[in-house]
């Protein structure tokens, strides 16, 4: 589409959290910040001095839980060997002036997604993924079941050494914290805002105009299009059950959301098929990101509701979520200084590139 191809230059605000903005700007003579060239990452099979690889479960911490119960596993949850949260909590809660602390107690812990070393998530079988999806499942609700105090338990996986990953060895983590990241406390207000507002959840809100939204904006004195929108611009995939769009406002140039398409506000009501729909959804959004990106290196995490609390009944208004970061370029001062993350590709431009990737080859499903 021709007036694509234009350059942007506008500020977006995220449409959940408007306190969160980003700047497209596609024009090159904007480029803020040169790609990164990433390390490439390590994709053999098995690395004997590995602690996450087979033959070496004892450099891990115990078991905590494997998949499938007998037989050589082939996911493996263990305890974090370096917590950043730990069980044993001393401080109590510390106020000293305008210094307040929070006890620092939680849990960490480490999940051994595939038995080889550097297999990437569109590699894997989607049986052995929908097995990981519900080993993250499993372990979430054991960890809320076990302790009233932890108010999230946020499962994660960093990808590539460009994502920050200090092992190679492909893996999640799921840390349970006594306190709500902000991230999520900010999801969780404002998208009540907007359902006491709109009487909607306004992810439900966001999935219906991503799916038939068609607008023709134009400049009110040249009559030049602007910008035109197309249904479905920002679908990457769809599913029976799930979704993939790229957000109209992201930090990350190539960041994708996967959201259930029927409204569910936690992680741990999804039923066994929906994992394996949302595994085949997360497959081939990876495979496409792989394919552009040219190896993705990348974050992903969870956002589900919390946990007790004072926001009141969030069951309708809170629509969980996964939100993919892949990591192409390192924020700069611009950034960190101002929270308003620099986008030279703009979404429109990302969706439709990740679109055009052929996956009829992929015969994996
Ligand atoms: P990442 O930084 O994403 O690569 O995460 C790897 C995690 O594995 C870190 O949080 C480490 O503390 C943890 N880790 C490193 N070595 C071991 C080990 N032998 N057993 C269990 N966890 C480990
Ligand atoms: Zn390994
Ligand atoms: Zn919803």
């Amino acid at each position: 589409m021709q007036d694509q191809q234009q350059a942007i230059r506008e500020i977006r605000i995220n449409p959940v959290v408007p306190s969160e903005s980003v700047l497209v700007a596609t024009a090159r003579s904007m480029r803020p910040r040169e790609a990164e060239v990433p390390a490439p990452r390590d994709t053999r099979r098995h690395v004997d001095e590995c602690p996450f690889c087979t033959g070496n479960e004892d450099k891990t911490p115990p078991e905590i839980a494997r998949w499938p119960d007998d037989g050589p596993w082939q996911v493996r949850i263990v305890e974090n060997l370096y917590p950043v949260l730990g069980s044993d909590g001393t401080t109590g809660g510390l106020v000293f002036g305008l210094q307040q602390a929070i006890d620092g107690y939680g849990r960490h812990e480490v999940i051994i997604d595939h038995h080889r070393h550097g297999i990437a998530v569109h590699e894997m079988e989607p049986g052995h993924l929908a097995a990981v999806l519900r080993m993250y499942r499993r372990r979430m609700r054991e960890l809320y079941e076990m302790d009233p105090r932890l108010r999230y338990a946020l499962v994660f996986k960093n990808f590539g050494p460009a994502a920050g990953a200090s092992m190679a060895h492909t893996h999640s983590q799921i840390i349970a914290l006594p306190v709500v990241p902000q991230n999520v406390h900010d999801e969780v207000t404002h998208s009540k805002d907007y359902y006491d507002r709109h009487h909607r959840c306004i992810f439900c809100t966001l999935i219906d105009e991503a799916l038939t939204f068609e607008a023709t904006i134009y400049d009110r004195e040249s009559g030049r299009i602007v910008r035109r929108i197309g249904v479905g611009q920002y679908v990457i995939e769809r599913g029976e059950r799930f979704i993939a769009v790229k957000p109209f406002a992201s930090r990350y140039e190539w960041e994708v959301h996967i959201l259930p398409l029927a409204h569910a506000s936690d992680f741990l009501d999804t039923e066994d098929a929906d994992l394996d729909d949302l595994a085949r959804v997360l497959r081939r959004t990876m495979a496409r990101l792989d394919a552009v990106i040219g190896g993705a290196q990348y974050n992903f995490f969870l956002h589900s509701a919390p946990r007790g609390g004072d926001y009141g009944d969030i069951r309708a208004s809170y629509h969980w979520h996964l939100e993919i970061c892949p990591r192409t370029s390192i924020p700069t001062g611009f950034e960190l200084g101002s929270g308003l993350f620099v986008n030279t590709i703009s979404p429109e431009q990302a969706a439709e590139r990740l679109r055009q990737v052929d996956l009829d080859n992929d015969d994996r499903g």
